[in-house]
């Protein structure tokens, strides 16, 4: 905006001191009309230009008739001289006209082409600025309005301008702040020009923020004019205020959560706190200057605080560290202390904004998480040590009967004795097999099973079953099938003796809870997907549809009574979900009460090439020369039931009660292989077989097999790296020994061809 309305400013009576005596106030009083001091000085020249030009005229007429009357006697002559000088005198005044008028005009036309030039350029600037230019003149008290000044105020452009006029279009509670600036800047020892920012209502009601910068100029102490541009900041004013309230806001919710939060300049020189913060530190902003901080922070957290902090500082990136600091009444805090650079919009680091948030229950929380999760895993080793205890404990003697009963099956019985020891072996079987589910749960829990990826023929597996069960089936008058279906190769990769376990489990139960009927065992390959399917289905008494969702929970039965007819423990396919998922597969079931039910499981596999043949050697004839056998083992029963298992599989055995005596014997070099129970009470089996190894020579390579009652740990890397070959479970399954022995006996045969 600008300037006034003619007459409502520039008031004579409010001019400061008496105006001085110049040229144009003279020609003023005597009714000249200038128009600031541009006229004043034209009309000074003016005036000069009219003296002289009078004095001269005045010299030429009179003083030229004076000198011809007094030099020129001739009447006639003179009066034709008189004649020429008028003449000359007219010729030559119309002369200085001319050339006067044509300079003049020349600079008049020349001064208002470009008036006209500047006034269109102006124009353009302003219009397209929009910027509003206004312009009071004092003398003739006429004000000018450009249409953009009038635009920004909301005042139609063909409306006359007043100051008065103006006024009204600025907000109420602005216009004193208006008035009086434009009115102090006609005092010239004050201040000749305004600044201000006010609002003005627009005729539908709008509101806009207007910036108005004006100025007066003066002759003396004589405003002439004020000239003034004004322009709209309605956005600036909006983003200036969103930005203030969100300050406000960002500022209400720290003080509401008592935040505790500080400030410091871009080099970290000082920090200045907040009031949260010094009532926490109860320290003063006085004492934050300079590193005043740190004395807050405990001795042993604030070289690394204080080291992370200049790190962040050199670098320009957030800080976060955790420290303690003492609170007002000496206690010492947990605090998670964070900053970040604040930047400019050309992205330098104008202050750094930080928070301390006490984390003291937080870490108490942590920690006695962490002793709670030490007690647990503490507790978990312990539990996995005691089944490995009980599994020692109980599998050991349950060898000791399985182990004599075999042998006593091997002597010359009456069919009434085979009978009762047959039913006794097998009820020692199913309680090893019992006994084997709780202990492989655990296992499994326990993260000790691993999976193996060897080449087997899922037709010889199913086909294995086929033999397994086919007795048992018979004997209820189940008819029993095995069949693959579709595109199956020969040699799959995968872990035969978990998915034998999976579907010994899955087929066992179909023949326990099936009574007559029949049972197919279906193999498929799906190439595309890299999937086996296997699936056993029964025409058993099925599962009722309540009880189906929970079947691969541990410990679930469908009749979970005492006096239910199957017996069973309630773990066998929770096992087998297990092992499937360690294979990455998955595994389910479908069922209808009485009419049958069907469980599948599929697992990620592919096509491979044909084992190598020392993979072959557990299906490969077991049949082995007679072998010299030493033996490890300190338990009596032990000792005995491996002694006539050896003998009756026609091998030769010494045994010894430890491993210390048996690093001896192996060093004679006088045996094919040795069989070392993993635990003895002087030397274990793992440490026996590092001594044995450092023998060297061919007593150092014997092979070891590890004799282990305990499941938990299977085919453990432990023993492996130990330097064992092999191992064979407790209670020993004769053919299992057997088989190991062969291995054994090839790899002697081995390393006695390349010796
Ligand atoms: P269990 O040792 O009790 O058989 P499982 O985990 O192998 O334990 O099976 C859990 C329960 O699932 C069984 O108790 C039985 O009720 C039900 N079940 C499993 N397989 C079959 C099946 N083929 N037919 C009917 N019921 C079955």
């Amino acid at each position: 905006m600008a300037a006034s309305g003619s007459g409502d400013i520039g008031d004579a009576s409010r001019r400061p001191g008496r105006p001085g005596l110049s040229i144009a106030a003279l020609l003023q009083r005597l009714g000249w009309k200038f128009c600031g001091a541009e006229g004043a000085t034209a009309g000074r020249l003016a005036l000069q230009f009219a003296l002289t030009y009078s004095a001269f005229a005045t010299v030429w007429i009179f003083g030229g008739d004076y000198l011809l009357h007094r030099l020129v006697a001739d009447v006639r002559l003179a009066a034709d001289l008189q004649t020429a000088k008028g003449t000359a005198f007219v010729l030559a005044t119309s002369y200085l006209i001319f050339v006067l008028v044509r300079s003049r005009m020349a600079a008049v036309f020349g001064a208002s082409v470009t008036l006209r030039e500047s006034v269109e350029r102006l124009g353009f600037i302003t219009e397209n600025a929009k910027v509003g230019y206004s312009h009071w003149d004092a003398a003739t008290k006429h004000i000018e309005w450009t249409a953009v000044g009038k635009r920004l105020a909301g005042i139609p452009p063909d409306e006359r301008m007043t100051f008065a006029r103006f006024l009204d279009a600025v907000h109420p509670d602005d216009r004193k702040q208006v008035n009086s600036a434009v009115r102090a800047c006609l005092n010239a020892t004050t201040r000749p020009s305004y600044h201000i920012e006010f609002r003005v209502i627009w005729p539908d009601g709008t509101q806009r923020w207007i910036e108005a910068l004006g100025s007066a100029t003066f002759d003396g102490n004589e405003p002439i004019r004020i000239a003034g541009i004004s322009f709209d900041i309605t956005e600036r004013r909006q983003a200036d205020d969103a930005l203030r309230q969100s300050e406000a806001r960002q500022r209400s919710l720290l003080e509401a959560t008592s935040a505790m939060t500080w400030s410091c300049p871009p080099d970290g020189s000082h920090i200045t706190p907040n009031a949260a913060w010094m009532e926490f530190t109860g320290q003063s902003a006085s004492d934050m200057l300079g590193r005043g901080w740190s004395t807050a922070v405990h001795p042993e957290d604030g070289e690394d605080l204080a080291e992370a902090w200049d790190d962040c500082l050199a670098r320009g990136v957030p800080h976060a560290a955790t420290a303690r600091c003492r609170r007002h009444d000496g206690e010492w805090r947990w605090m998670s202390v964070s900053a970040v650079p604040v930047r400019s919009a050309s992205g330098e680091i104008v202050e750094w904004f930080g928070m301390h948030i006490d984390i003291t229950e937080r870490k108490e929380l942590e920690r006695r998480l962490k002793d709670a999760l030490e007690a647990a895993n503490a507790a978990n080793d312990a539990k996995s040590q005691f089944v490995a205890n009980m599994s020692h404990e109980l599998r050991t003697p349950m060898g000791g009967v399985i182990g004599m009963l075999e042998v006593l099956l091997r002597t010359p019985l009456s069919d009434e004795q085979r009978d009762h020891v047959s039913t006794a072996l097998k009820s020692a079987r199913d309680l090893t097999h019992v006994l084997n589910d709780v202990l492989d749960v655990s296992a499994v829990e326990a993260g000790k099973v691993s999976i193996e990826n060897r080449p087997f023929d899922m037709r010889e597996m199913l086909s294995e079953k086929l033999t397994l069960f086919g007795a048992r089936c018979a004997e209820k008058g189940i008819t029993l099938t095995a069949n693959v279906e579709g595109d199956v190769p020969q040699w799959i990769a995968g872990d035969v003796r978990r998915l034998c376990q999976v579907m010994h489990n899955l087929i066992g139960n179909a023949v326990k809870y099936t009574d007559g009927g029949k049972i197919d065992v279906i193999g498929r390959f799906d190439r595309e997907r890299g999937r086996a399917h296997i699936e056993v289905r029964d025409t058993g008494i099925g599962i009722p549809e309540a009880m189906q969702a929970n079947l691969f929970q541990r410990f679930y039965q469908a009749d979970p009574t005492p006096s239910r007819p199957y017996g069973g423990s309630g773990l066998g396919l929770a096992i087998c979900r297990q092992l499937v998922e360690l294979m990455g597969g998955e595994i389910g079931a479908s069922s209808s009460p009485g009419v049958g039910s069907t469980f599948w499981f599929e697992f990620p596999t592919l096509e491979c090439d044909a084992p190598g043949d020392d993979q072959d050697s557990e299906a490969a004839d077991t049949q082995t020369r007679s072998l010299r056998v030493l033996v490890a083992e300190d338990n009596l029963t032990a000792q005995r039931i491996i002694q006539t298992l050896l003998h009756s599989l026609g091998h030769d055995a010494t045994i010894v009660n430890d491993g210390a005596p048996a690093v001896a014997a192996a060093a004679s070099g006088a045996f094919d292989v040795i069989l070392l129970d993993v635990m003895m009470p002087g030397m274990d089996g793992a440490t026996a077989t590092r001594e044995i190894r450092a023998l060297g020579g061919r007593a150092g390579g014997v092979p070891i097999i590890a004799l282990t009652a305990d499941v938990l740990f299977g085919k453990d890397q432990r023993y492996l790296s130990a330097g064992m070959t092999d191992y064979v479970s407790k209670p020993i399954d004769v053919a299992l020994l057997a088989a190991a022995l062969h291995r054994a006996s090839a790899h002697t045969n081995f390393a006695r061809t390349r010796a």
